[in-house]
Parts: structure tokens; sequence; C-alpha cells
């Protein structure tokens, strides 16, 4: 396959072509992600119900089509490129709260925005998520990563995970076995599609307020440029943007993308950047820094 090809299908079946025939072709994504850049997906569809999704995932999988689930699209770049193959918008956002005496116990669709969860969980008075408030993502994106902020993650309060196995069976995983690190959990390397997570809150004291967190945010980061949030993981006992920042590259321009000057370890785009642009600053960033930079955005789409 070369180049921006589109994978070849084993001739479909009539229910294949009938399946293909309820995606929508050729589909722009840029707008669909905070950085702003990136080339269309060959096949996009949304889904606004876990049945939707597993019946998008199944029908893609059965016809080789690779699948990519696409959450606030807060955390990709994607390529000029685009997608081959089928993106699927995560719309799911239903949220259950129950408290049980000292508990909090939420179930949330995975395409439900981590932020409204954060505040519904401050309006019962449980804390725990306070962190999260800030995190512009969709709370299976924030599972695929274990985001977090300011000491605190994902890991801290999940406590199981559904979601779609590569045999196309539903599957529940306590937290524990979902391989959870900084940046990083099992569903980064299986392909599996997370469908809902559940969450258990305690933290009664409200040791941080979301309004100073998300004060500090502003004060410190580039949020009114598109960006995808902080480009690299911090090395141990570092932090990648000083890395940067001391290795002169702040404000480092290439096309219409820069390293922020406000924030090194962001990359902005100033307007019509092209993700190619963006990829020759992180390549100039790691090339300069000494110390490894390990990405924490995802390169998504075709860099053949
Ligand atoms: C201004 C700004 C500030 C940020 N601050 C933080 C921060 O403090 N801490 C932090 O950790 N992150 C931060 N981020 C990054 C980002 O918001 C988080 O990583 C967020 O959790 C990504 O969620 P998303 O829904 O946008 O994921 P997307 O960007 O849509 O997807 C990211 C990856 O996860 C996959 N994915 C998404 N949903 C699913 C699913 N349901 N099942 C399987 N795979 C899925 C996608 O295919 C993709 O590979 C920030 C970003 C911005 C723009």
């Amino acid at each position: 396959m070369t180049a921006g090809e589109r994978p070849h299908l084993a001739s479909p079946t009539a229910a294949g072509e009938e399946f293909l025939a309820g995606l929508q072709a050729d589909y722009p994504l840029a707008k669909l992600t905070s950085f702003k850049v990136g080339g269309p997906a060959d096949y996009f569809a949304s889904a606004k119900s876990e049945a939707e999704m597993a019946r998008l995932v199944r029908g893609a999988w059965e016809l080789g089509l690779p699948v990519f689930v696409m959450g606030n699209g807060s955390n990709i770049l994607l390529s000029d490129k685009g997608i081959r193959g089928l993106v699927i918008r995560n719309m799911c956002a239903n949220v259950s709260y129950a408290e049980t005496g000292d508990r909090l116990e939420i179930a949330a669709e995975s395409g439900a925005m981590l932020p409204r969860v954060g505040h519904e969980a401050i309006k019962r008075r449980f804390y725990d998520l306070v962190y999260a408030t800030g995190i512009p993502g969709t709370v299976g994106g924030a599972v695929m990563s274990n985001a977090g902020a300011y000491g605190w993650c994902m890991a801290d309060s999940l406590s199981w995970v559904k979601f779609l196995a590569r045999d196309g069976a539903i599957q529940t995983l306590p937290a524990e076995q979902c391989e959870l690190r900084y940046r990083h959990s099992r569903f980064k390397d299986t392909g599996e599609v997370v469908l809902a997570a559940g969450f258990t809150l305690s933290q009664r004291q409200e040791t941080a307020k979301a309004a100073e967190l998300n004060r500090k945010r502003r004060d410190s980061q580039p949020l009114t440029l598109p960006n995808a949030g902080s480009m690299f993981k911090n090395p141990p006992g570092a932090a990648a943007g000083a890395l940067i920042e001391q290795a002169g590259l702040k404000g480092r321009r290439i096309g219409s993308a820069q390293i922020s000057d406000k924030h090194a370890n962001f990359i902005v785009n100033l307007g019509g950047a092209r993700a190619a642009d963006v990829r020759a600053l992180i390549e100039l960033a790691q090339a300069t820094v000494k110390e490894p930079l390990e990405l924490e955005v995802q390169l998504a789409g075709d860099w053949t």
C-alpha cells in the first residue's frame, strides 16, 4: 500500500457493503482536534451509545478496516495525510452518580467529558477529581493515558474499566489490572476500545480549588492558541519544558507552528500550521535536548 492509499478490503459481503454505505467518506478531522491540524478520515461515523460504538468497531474489524476512536482530540497530532480506516467520534456521554455512605460511585460512558464529571463530583462535595477539571478530554481518552495533573492521576480513583476486546467481546477489568502508570495504560498497547469507566471517590476535604488550579493553568500555559497539551513526558527528575527552554528552543518556529514562548513543553498552532511543522519541532527538540524526550502526545494517522 502506498502512502495515503486506502487499505484494501477483501471483497465485502452485501452486509459489508451496507456497513460501508452507512459511513461518511473523506471526512475532515482537523476541526475535531485541539491542534486544528491534520487530514481527513477515509471513513467516519459518530457513536452516541455503547451499542452503536460496539456495532461500528466490530463491523470495521470484520472488514479488516483499522479503527481509530476519537475522544475530544486533545492529545493527538494528526498527520496531514489523515487516517486510513474508520474514525469513530465518541459521543457516548451518559454518567451516573450514586452516593453510598462516605463514597461516591461514578459510572461514566467513555465519551463523557472529564471536566464535567469532575465538576459534578465537586457539586456533591467529593474532591478527588478537582485536578481533572482542567484536562480537556473524554473519560476514555483519560483512561487511555492515565491522565493526570498536580500529582494526581486517573489511577487514584479509577475502580473499573469496561472495554471492547479484540475478539469483539465486552469485558470489564478492575483498575489494578489496567497497567496504569505514568501516562500509560494497557489500552495504549492492545487497541481495545474503552466503553465506560467507574470511579470511587472518597475525598471530602477540598485540598485544592478547581478555580485556583485552572487559573494556574491559564497563567502558565498557552491556552488561547490551538495546542495538544504537554508534548513530552517529563523525564525522571526533570521537567521537559525546562529542558527545552534550557536548550534555547522556547519560541522557535517552523512554518506556523511554534514551541510556545509561554511554556516550552507546549507547541502551538499560530494559524494554518501543518502537522509536518509540528512534527519537525518535535524532532528538533528531541535532537537538541540531551535527555531522551518521550512523546506524551499521540501521533495519529498516516505518517509514512
Ligand atoms: C490545553 C490542554 C491541557 C491539557 N492538560 C493535560 C493534563 O494536565 N494532564 C493530562 O494528562 N493531559 C492533558 N492534556 C491532554 C489531553 O487532554 C488528555 O490526554 C486527555 O485525557 C485526552 O482525551 P481525549 O478524549 O481528548 O483523547 P483523544 O485526543 O481524542 O485521543 C487520545 C488517544 O486515546 C485514544 N482514545 C480516545 N478515546 C478512546 C477510547 N474510548 N477507547 C480507546 N482509545 C481511545 C485515541 O484513539 C488516541 O490514541 C491537555 C490537553 C490540552 C489541549
